[in-house]
């Protein structure tokens, strides 16, 4: 199948056709990027910093470049000048300094909470109380170059329907309390990042409102 042809079977089988596609090319080349790009998607994911860079630099620069990987604190003001949204935001270590980050650039840089809902072993993510702390924290309140504009997850990596289902609810119920909360003037809670190539059909049944799809547009990454 042609990049062209997933696409289009891709966006056929969408239970929300207002659900933002992002489109993983991390590892594809920036020709395979250009297909999709000439096919009008214009919202792209990487999850290393260095490609990013590489690949920013050569691509049109009306594309919307999304980090979705753990992102290092030290590599932040490599892509602050142009990243448009960070998935997978995990501490207040990080959030200072894509702040800071953002200052020198003179920009406000959208960003997402990643919430760990899965059942396995992960490193990254914070739990439902981590979350709390982190947004009552004094600190958060004076980031004015960053802007929270929702939380990111991802689910186990499992056939089982109802332990995904269950996963991506639980992320969708943890986003409307907060969201009900009363919340500091830089969060602006609207999107729900979650599903993949395997999951996002279900996701989208549980209220994501950004698929991240690698595999089902580009075919199997391989990994040199
Ligand atoms: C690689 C990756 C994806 C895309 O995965 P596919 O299964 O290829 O669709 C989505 N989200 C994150 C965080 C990823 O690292």
């Amino acid at each position: 199948m042609s990049i062209k042809e997933n696409l289009l079977s891709l966006k056929n089988t969408f239970v929300n056709p207002h659900c933002l596609l992002v489109a993983v090319s991390k590892t594809h080349p920036v020709d395979a990027i250009r297909v999709a790009y000439d096919l009008g998607v214009r919202d792209f994911g990487e999850n290393k910093v260095q490609e990013l860079e590489e690949k920013q630099a050569v691509l049109p620069k009306d594309i919307r470049w999304h980090f979705i990987g753990h992102l290092q604190s030290n590599k932040v003001k490599y892509i602050a000048p142009f990243i448009y949204l960070i998935h997978g935001v995990d501490s207040l270590k990080l959030l200072t300094e894509i702040n800071k980050q953002a200052e020198k650039a003179d920009r406000v840089i959208h960003c997402l909470l990643q919430v760990y809902i899965a059942k396995e072993d992960s490193k990254f993510g914070l739990d439902e109380n981590e979350l709390e702390q982190l947004v009552q924290s004094e600190e958060i309140k004076s980031l004015s170059n960053v802007k929270i504009i929702g939380l990111m997850g991802m689910a186990t990596f499992t056939d089982k329907e109802d332990v995904i289902r269950q996963e991506f609810r639980f992320l969708k119920s943890i986003f409307d309390k907060l969201k009900s909360k009363e919340l500091p003037s830089n969060f602006d809670l609207k999107e729900i990042s979650m599903g993949m190539s395997g999951d996002y059909i279900i996701a989208q049944e549980e209220g994501s409102t950004m698929v991240r799809i690698g595999t089902a547009i580009f075919g199997e990454r391989e990994y040199k």
